[in-house]
């Protein structure tokens, strides 16, 4: 199948064309014929499934051949708005939004956190078609009166369990409430919660569904493989790996934004090209660290979870799980960086005695266990004791126990920040 049977104009054939896709990716071919009709779509599918170009090629389209909308108030209205999780994501939707829309005459903008409000202000002034923000920055706009969402057409959730996870439901919520009744709605996501599913059953009106294979299931093609090792050895282990495995192009995750700063200082110590990227960073660090690690100056990208999802960074020779996840669908998503589209891939997780529980629950979500492999010098001592990695509180509003994820009581220190800030609205980006 072909774009052209799509049903897209030749105005996106075009772009489509000039970026160098012959063939609609699965989500692409599911969700392009409904958008374009009208529909409202829930979709699962997650980073890398061409999943931005599935809602943005129709929408596009939509708005472009329907009637101009008149100026409100001598502006021009905002007429789809597309909210993303993080900056990054609202990024790199938006340059698609440019990229596909480049022989249009539609016009767009992207407003997050973290950056000065006053350019965003004179932007909206101007008026822009088509909005990409992230939630909290929206919300502050629409409480200073610098944002009108009455002529909204097209709401667009992207990532939306993401946004669940990182707290967003309320702000979400606000939003919706001041857009117009009648328009399309368009959510995508990569799992289906209960959370999704009522979100999704308030929101959408006789949704199409469209539900694509993950990208890449990582029993198909990223090679796993454990290295037991001690904790305070794992940072030796990981230059060594990189140095005399000549590895160029490394994303290592960790669980904290302190841990992620401390170990990418390390790392550069003993000489490698490093940059950290995470939560508490300016959006221009962050930005110049992506460009770096993505034109091969920066060998390293130590990251965490949150800061990497929706990053286009994927097809990368070496993932590695400097500390393991928590919640075992985040190493699903970590890994899915790896190996894709028949390109060789390896995830390897350093893992010591304290993260033996959630090595098992990762286990047990992919229904295998993973290859252990000890690296001839870096053997555990077996004298030392596992340390509890997580307070025992749980942080308000936490989903509940998960499978590796329960808390050891009496825990203390390290990574306990991260587990509190999963759940909680944070990084309001
Ligand atoms: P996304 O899932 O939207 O993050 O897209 C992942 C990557 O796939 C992006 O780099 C896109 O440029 C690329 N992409 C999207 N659609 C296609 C396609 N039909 N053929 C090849 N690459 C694509």
């Amino acid at each position: 199948m072909s774009f052209e049977t799509l049903g897209l104009s030749a105005d996106m054939l075009r772009a489509v064309s000039e970026e160098g896709y012959t063939v609609p990716t699965p989500v692409q071919k599911q969700a392009i014929p409904y958008i374009l009709q009208g529909r409202d779509v829930l979709a699962g599918a997650q980073t890398g499934t061409g999943k931005t170009a599935a809602f943005t090629l129709p929408l596009l389209q939509r708005l472009s051949t329907g009637p101009a909308p008149e100026k409100v108030k001598g502006r021009k209205p905002i007429r789809a708005l597309v909210l993303t999780p993080t900056r990054e994501l609202a990024s790199q939707v938006e340059e698609s939004v440019r990229t596909y829309g480049k022989y249009l005459s539609l016009t767009s903008a992207v407003i997050f956190g973290g950056v000065n409000i006053n350019p965003q202000f004179s932007m909206l002034r101007r008026g822009v078609d088509i909005l990409v923000a992230t939630p909290g920055r929206l919300l502050d706009h629409l409480g200073q009166g610098s944002l009108d969402l009455s002529s909204v057409e097209t709401l667009i959730l992207d990532e939306a369990d993401r946004m669940l996870d990182m707290g967003f439901i309320r702000d979400i919520r606000r939003v919706i409430a001041v857009l117009p009744k009648k328009r399309q709605n368009l959510m995508f996501s990569a799992t289906y919660t209960d959370e999704i599913r009522t979100l999704a059953e308030g929101l959408l009106a006789n949704p199409a569904s469209v539900e694509v294979a993950r990208r890449n299931t990582p029993a198909e093609k990223v090679a796993q493989r454990i290295f037991p090792v001690d904790r305070d050895r794992k940072r030796e282990l990981l230059s060594t790996l990189i140095s005399e495995g000549d590895w160029r192009q490394v994303l290592v995750f960790t669980r904290t934004k302190h841990g992620a700063n401390r170990l990418a200082k390390q790392l550069e110590q003993d000489g490698l090209t490093t940059a950290a990227i995470h939560g508490n960073k300016s959006q221009a660090a962050r930005t110049k660290a992506l460009a770096g690690f993505k034109n091969g100056e920066v060998r390293i990208l130590v990251a965490t979870d949150i800061a990497a999802r929706g990053l286009d960074i994927d097809m990368l020779p070496h993932v590695v799980n400097f500390e393991l996840p928590n919640i075992p669908e985040d190493y699903v998503h970590r890994i899915g960086r790896t190996g894709r589209a028949g390109a060789e891939g390896e995830a390897v997780s350093l893992v010591c005695v304290d993260e033996n529980d959630f090595l098992r629950g990762i286990e047990r979500v992919l229904n295998r266990s993973l290859p252990k492999e000890v690296i001839p010098g870096f053997e555990p001592d077996p004298s030392i004791k596992a340390e509890p990695i997580f307070k025992a509180r749980q942080p308000r509003g936490h989903a509940g126990p998960r499978p590796g994820s329960k808390p050891r009581s009496g825990g203390h220190g390290r990574g306990g920040r991260n587990q509190s800030s999963r759940r909680k609205p944070q990084g309001r980006a």
